[in-house]
């Protein structure tokens, strides 16, 4: 069995659902019966994943936050497709907020980046009504970890407020299973806790990064191929499309590779 796969997801939903209250990024109230939980997912690669992660959670009525790229090579969310599958996730109540990468030459300049996050997040909410001003950072630095930002207007999910006086933890580059976290989590009980969990990690029924990574070039070599039907030279070299066969042949490739490299 894949050592993260939906099984081991609705395992570590059902701790929470169990044990916390679900929140979103606000303040929270004093009068606390059960510690909260803040379910944050960051989609770094695939809108499938995170539609398919945003059900699951729907199916056990809690409610999370995604927070969206609007300045990646990985997705488009203006392509109608990708729009839908982020209304549904709205649709569903999950709040959906802006993930964005600064690149390194502005990393010093609050201006440019207080810039650069209200043009993102403007084209945001063009793309998705509704979406609330909170925000994370693709591969973050320090500078970027400290308040919020904007005079306040945009809750920073990487502020003081909900890293240092949260539990705060992430599953990047697989760093931690369903049990470990359940076992982290047991450690420190009455702790409010926010947990940064990318849905491509557990939605694609992989045992480390690096499958996941294998998964997600191919998904997405299968979506372009897709929009290359649009294309009719394309579509007369390949009126079927690229056969199974040849992302057969892709992933065992990729399978022989990380073997030899000892990963799998
Ligand atoms: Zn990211």
């Amino acid at each position: 069995m894949p050592m993260y796969d939906v099984v081991n997801y609705k395992r570590l939903l059902n701790y929470l659902y169990k044990n916390y209250e679900f929140s979103f990024f606000k303040p929270l109230s004093s009068c606390k019966k059960r510690p909260k939980v803040i379910l944050r997912h960051d989609i770094d690669y695939s809108l499938d994943c995170a539609l398919k992660m945003a059900r699951i959670e729907h199916s056990f009525g809690v409610n999370t936050t995604y927070l969206v790229m609007v300045a990646t090579a990985f997705y488009n969310i203006f392509e109608k497709e990708n729009r839908a599958k982020l209304l549904e996730i709205r649709e569903l109540g999950h709040m959906i907020g802006l993930h964005s990468y600064i690149e390194p030459s502005i990393k010093r300049k609050n201006k440019a980046i207080e810039e650069k996050i209200i043009e993102e997040f403007e084209i945001l909410r063009k793309c998705i009504p509704g979406a609330v001003p909170i925000i994370s950072w693709h591969n973050p630095f320090c500078v970027l970890k400290k308040t919020d930002l904007v005079d306040g207007r945009f809750i920073n999910a990487y502020s003081k407020k909900f890293t240092q006086n949260f539990l705060y933890f992430s599953d990047s580059n697989c760093r931690y299973n369903s049990t470990q976290i359940i076992k982290l989590l047991g450690q420190r009980r009455e702790a409010d806790i926010q947990i940064l969990i990318h849905p491509v990690i557990w939605m694609l029924q992989k045992n480390n990064i690096e499958e996941v990574l294998v998964a997600v070039f191919i998904e997405n070599c299968k979506r372009t191929e897709r929009a290359f039907t649009m294309n009719k030279v394309w579509k007369e070299f390949f009126p079927k499309g690229l056969s199974e066969g040849f992302y057969a042949e892709l992933e065992a490739e990729f399978s022989d590779f990380l073997v030899k490299k000892g990963t799998s």
